[in-house]
C-alpha cells in the first residue's frame, strides 16, 4: 500500500466559535492510499484546540509509510489498525486519517458502501444540530435565519450569561437546543439548577458541563438530570469510555479523537451494551470524514454532523444535506469523491 498526503486549508463560510475565539478557518490532512489500483481516501482534522498540528501529523504518516508498504496482498483493515496505533501514544487525527482511507478502500476493493461491508445497512436520513455562533445578540436573529432548514440547532454557553443567551434565542425561534458548555460550569448544585432551568426552555441535551476532572460531580448530576447528558472532552477513546461509565448519559464519538471508524464502533458496541447514549458528533472536517462518520448513523440517538456546511472550500463530495437531514449515498467505501486534483504527486 502507498500512502501519500497533502495538507489544506479549510475556510469558514462565516467566522465561526464564540466571541473571544472566533475562528476562520482549520487545517485538515487529506491522504489517499493506493494499493491494487484503487483509492482510499482519508483526512485528519486539526483544529487547534485538539492539539495536533500539521507537522506532527505529516512525521507521524512518514512513519506509518514502511508499515503500510509491507502489505503487498490481502490485508485486515482491523490488524492494520491495531499496528497503526501502536507506533505512537497520539496522533489520534492521523491514525483517523488511516484509519479512514482504508475502511474507504476496502469499500472499494470489496465493492460495497462501508455501511454494507460491514452488514449493519443503510441508515435513513436523520436530522443534524447545526451550531450557530454567537457573537453578539444583534446578530442573532440573521444567524437563527441562516439555520433555516435545520430542525436542531446547538450553541456553544458556558459563561454567567448562559440564561440571556438562551432567552435572546427564544425570542427568535422554539427548534430543540443542544448546549454545549465546553466545561464551563463547576458548582454542582448550580450545574443541576441550571439543567432543570434549560429543561423548560426545550434543550434536548447538555454536553460536558463541568471540567474533566469532576467525575464524582458529573456522576451526582447525571444521576439527577432530567436530559440527557454528554461527554465530549472527557471521552476521546474506548479506555476513557470504560473509566467514565456512569459519569454522563451519553457519548459525543468523534473519528478524529477516538482514531478512526474501528473504533467507534467498539464505543458503539460497549454504549449499546450498557445503555450509554450515542452522539455522533466532529470538528470541523470536510466531507471526506463527515461521510466517513456518517456511515454509522444508523447506531445514533443524536447526530452533530455539520462541518461540511460550515466550509467555503470543501474538496471532496460526500454526505448530502436536505431539510437539515444528512442523507449517505451509494458510493463504494465512505462514500466521496474528491472535487479537485487534491494531490499532484
Ligand atoms: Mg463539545
Amino acid at each position: 500500500m502507498i500512502l501519500n498526503y497533502t495538507s489544506f486549508d479549510l475556510l469558514y463560510k462565516h467566522p465561526f466559535g464564540v466571541s473571544s475565539n472566533t475562528r476562520t478557518s482549520t487545517t485538515s490532512v487529506f491522504i489517499k492510499i493506493d494499493f491494487e489500483g484503487r483509492t482510499g481516501y482519508g483526512e485528519a482534522c486539526l483544529p487547534a484546540y485538539l492539539g495536533e498540528n500539521v507537522n506532527d501529523t505529516i512525521a507521524f504518516f512518514e512513519l506509518a509509510k514502511p508499515l503500510l508498504a509491507k502489505y503487498a496482498k490481502a490485508f485486515s483493515v482491523t490488524e492494520v489498525v491495531i499496528e497503526i496505533d501502536r507506533l505512537t501514544k497520539q496522533n489520534n487525527a492521523a491514525k483517523a486519517a488511516i484509519d479512514i482511507a482504508l475502511n474507504d478502500l476496502a469499500g472499494k476493493l470489496y465493492e460495497k458502501p462501508f455501511y454494507d461491508l460491514m452488514k449493519f445497512g443503510k441508515s435513513e436520513p436523520m436530522s443534524t444540530s447545526f451550531t450557530i455562533g454567537i457573537d453578539e445578540e444583534s446578530k442573532l436573529e440573521n444567524k437563527i435565519n441562516e439555520a433555516a432548514d435545520y430542525n436542531i440547532l446547538k450553541i456553544k454557553a458556558g459563561t454567567k450569561d448562559d440564561k440571556s443567551l438562551i432567552n435572546a434565542i427564544r425570542k427568535y425561534t422554539d427548534k430543540p437546543l443542544y448546549v454545549d458548555i465546553n466545561q464551563g460550569w463547576k458548582n454542582k448544585e448550580e450545574v443541576l439548577d441550571m439543567i432543570f432551568w434549560l429543561k423548560e426552555k426545550n434543550v434536548i441535551l447538555i454536553e460536558q458541563p463541568m471540567p474533566l476532572s469532576m467525575v464524582d460531580e458529573m456522576a451526582w448530576v447525571t444521576e439527577r438530570s432530567p436530559i440527557i447528558t454528554v461527554a465530549d472532552e472527557s471521552i476521546k477513546r474506548f479506555n476513557d469510555l470504560q473509566v467514565l461509565n456512569g459519569a454522563f448519559s451519553a457519548v459525543n464519538i468523534k473519528l478524529m479523537k477516538c482514531a478512526g471508524l474501528m473504533e467507534a464502533l467498539k464505543m458503539i458496541e460497549f454504549s449499546k451494551k450498557n445503555n450509554i447514549k450515542i452522539l455522533l458528533g466532529c470538528m470541523a472536517e470536510s466531507s471526506c470524514a463527515t461521510s466517513a462518520m456518517a456511515q454509522l448513523m444508523k447506531f445514533a440517538d443524536y447526530i452533530d454532523l455539520d462541518a461540511p456546511n460550515l466550509l467555503k472550500n470543501d474538496p471532496f463530495y460526500g454526505v448530502t444535506y436536505k431539510n437539515g437531514k444528512v442523507f449517505l449515498n451509494d458510493l463504494l467505501g465512505i462514500g466521496v469523491e474528491p472535487k479537485t486534483d487534491l494531490f499532484k504527486i
